[in-house]
């Protein structure tokens, strides 16, 4: 047998008004919404307030426990049985219930276990939910033109996020804060994963990282994080299947005298012999020495420029004064008639 007038913390002789009083201010601090260890305690409180505020089950109640008997018996000394009769009969709603036939105790407790199933029955359960597939992420990479060529790995930040377990993004419980979320609704883990750039991958390619997008839900499989790939505009190099065309510039000394100029490039560098008197724009193939892609080995197509180098010092303007001064031949003289 429960205490129901110990676990509310009242009395036998307690009136309807008190009893509501000490269940309200119970229940306020076992509710599990705000007690997480409070639920069996809340079920006993609820369980008890069931009987005792409502007059016919409470007499009941007290009839089969005793309650209203050692009630009587320790008022006895100073109230005679017939006013803790009327007494009893005040806090009741009606006297008619002295006329009903008693139950049994089983009947009673059978009574008292069908009101708490209908009670529970009432109350809201707690949706179960299906399990729900996180969303996918989506996030850019730049990455430069070398790059892109050779591979390379990247440390991307990733904002894992799911709903708030805590309060399933109504952000609030009770009307207060949720602490798990803050109030935002939905957890999140900043993660840093490190992502293998492939070689040869192209502007605009997406890469997929399985598992690492949002947070599945009541069991649901993580989203997928897509990586879509940028490669940062070179001016010098552009492509062409295979081939890779690269625009190199060299100085007037190097276009007259010829030799051999190195130019930087994927893997390492490379050697390029350019012949005495070259000209800006002409071309020179390196075989070989393209983009190997679907097992075929393209060429570089160096394009060669005669740029100015941008800090020249006074000597070197010296010399280019005396070069002035020496040359002979007016190349613009034929113009028209090339
Ligand atoms: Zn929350």
């Amino acid at each position: 047998m429960k205490n129901y007038y110990s676990i509310l913390g009242v009395t036998p002789d307690s009136s309807d008004a008190e009893i509501k009083t000490a269940y309200r201010k119970l229940a306020r601090k076992f509710h599990p919404d705000v007690n997480p260890y409070g639920t069996e305690r809340f079920k006993d409180i609820t369980e008890a307030y069931e009987v005792l505020s409502d007059a016919k089950k409470r007499m009941q109640y007290d009839t089969i426990n005793g309650f209203f008997k050692s009630y009587r018996k320790e008022e006895k000394q100073h109230t005679s049985p017939k006013q803790a009769q009327n007494e009893y009969k005040k806090r009741s709603s009606s006297s008619a219930h002295h006329t009903e036939p008693k139950m049994t105790k089983e009947e009673f407790s059978k009574k008292i276990n069908d009101i708490f199933e209908e009670f529970a029955k009432s109350k809201p359960q707690k949706e179960k939910l299906s399990p729900k597939r996180g969303d996918d992420l989506y996030e850019e990479i730049s990455i430069t033109l070398k790059e892109s060529v050779n591979g390379t790995e990247r440390v991307v930040n990733v904002k894992h996020s799911a709903d708030c377990p805590n309060c399933t993004c109504r952000k609030f419980i009770n009307g207060t804060l949720c602490h798990e979320c803050n109030g935002t609704g939905e957890k999140t883990e900043h993660k840093k994963i490190t992502v293998k750039i492939p070689k040869n991958v192209k502007n605009g390619a997406k890469l997929r990282i399985p598992n690492e997008g949002a947070c599945g839900l009541n069991g649901g499989k993580n989203g997928d994080l897509y990586l879509k790939i940028k490669v940062e505009p070179n001016n010098r190099i552009s492509f062409d299947g295979n081939n890779i065309l690269y625009n190199v510039p060299i100085t007037p000394f190097e276009a007259v005298l010829g030799g051999n100029i190195s130019i930087p490039s994927f893997d390492s560098g490379l050697s390029l012999k350019i012949p005495p008197k070259t000209h800006s724009g002409q071309k020179f193939r390196l075989a070989g020495q393209g983009l190997k892609q679907n097992g075929k080995l393209g060429d570089m197509i160096v394009v060669v420029h005669i740029e100015i180098p941008c800090s020249l010092s006074d000597d070197e303007i010296r010399l280019y004064q005396k070069l002035k001064k020496l040359s002979s031949q007016n190349i613009r003289e034929n113009l028209l008639n090339e």
